[in-house]
């Protein structure tokens, strides 16, 4: 899993954090969101799923990895090798 976001979308509600509060955080001075892992472990994964279903902006991109249709749920990406991480602003 791939994870994004657009500061320019992003109102600072915070919800993200409370949903995903390893993955996400807020910058001090105006709640604005921090992606703090743009590739997070599976074990985050539901959580940042809600939390990209939560954010009133549709700030928070996921994109969930496939390799030939295969079914990674569970799988550790770093391990087999996918490091490809894409960060917004
Ligand atoms: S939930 Fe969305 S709008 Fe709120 S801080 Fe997170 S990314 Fe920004």
């Amino acid at each position: 899993m791939k994870v994004s976001v657009d500061v320019d979308k992003c109102c600072g509600a915070g919800q993200c954090v409370l949903a995903a509060p390893d993955v996400f955080d807020q910058r001090d001075d105006d709640g604005i969101v921090i992606l703090l892992d743009a590739a997070p472990p599976a074990d985050q994964h539901d959580n940042v799923r809600k939390a990209a279903a939560v954010c009133p902006a549709a700030a928070i991109e996921v994109h969930e990895a496939g390799l030939h249709g295969t079914d990674l749920h569970g799988t550790d990406l770093h391990e087999i090798g996918l490091h490809e991480i894409e960060v917004q602003g």
